[in-house]
């Protein structure tokens, strides 16, 4: 009966895909097949040394890091991000994680990871968006990699939104300070994986996983949704 109303629902407002535009058809959900098929993927979780993993060489010793797809000015991933961050689709990030995710379980990459943490946001800005869309993405890697989200022992307590206009510089000097540990008993002795949804500098990513490398025995990979350096 439900399935029948949501047909009926279906009909009348058929549901379409967010790169294209065209009707999704009964097993797609949020991209049709020919979209996901085209998202422009990184690979990088099939090389060392990939181009992420140099963004943070010699600046943080972090295990590994890898990024889902190329995020480039108007290309498919900027589109869904931005409906992600700016438009309320909160699903979207869900989706892209689950996506990213399953491609992780299928090379066996992270397996020795033990625990995965989002980036956070200063709750002042959590309140203005409603909801953390690293989260959002983390909720979507858990759902087919068996891991513990943690989103509650890593913190933001400086809002950095108003600081992108300063040199690179002056923001690394307040970049060391923007996160805290609330639990640090949950995160010693673990593989954290970080998740961030975008990564360009990796100043951010790289002073949250500074911090957490100061816990005993702590081992530290980043994964993100988008690389959008060169
Ligand atoms: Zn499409």
């Amino acid at each position: 009966m439900l399935k029948y109303f949501s047909n009926c629902i279906s009909l009348f407002y058929p549901p379409y895909c967010n790169g294209c535009g065209n009707v999704l058809v009964a097993e797609e959900k949020y991209l049709c097949f020919s979209c996901l098929k085209s998202l422009p993927r990184t690979d990088f979780h099939t090389c060392k040394d990939n181009p992420l993993e140099m963004v943070f060489a010699g600046r943080v010793p972090i295990c590994r890091a890898t990024a889902f797809c190329f995020f480039r000015k108007g290309n498919m991933v900027q589109h869904l991000i931005h409906q992600l961050k700016y438009n309320g689709n909160q699903e979207i990030g869900v989706y892209l994680g689950r996506q990213f995710g399953l491609e992780l379980i299928q090379l066996g990459v992270f397996q020795s990871v033990d625990i995965i943490v989002p980036i956070p946001l200063h709750f002042k800005k959590l309140k203005r968006r409603g909801y953390n869309q690293s989260e959002k993405i983390g909720k979507g890697m858990i759902e087919v990699m068996p891991k513990p989200l943690d989103s509650s022992s890593l913190i933001r307590v400086t809002d950095t939104s108003t600081q992108t206009k300063k040199e690179r510089f002056q923001r690394w000097e307040n970049v060391l300070d923007i996160f805290q540990l609330t639990r640090t008993d949950l995160l010693a002795g673990k593989h954290i994986l970080l998740i961030d949804d975008v990564i360009t500098t990796g100043a951010t990513t790289e002073s949250a996983a500074q911090l957490l490398l100061t816990l005993p025995a702590v081992k530290v990979s980043i994964a993100c949704i988008g690389y959008a350096g060169s």
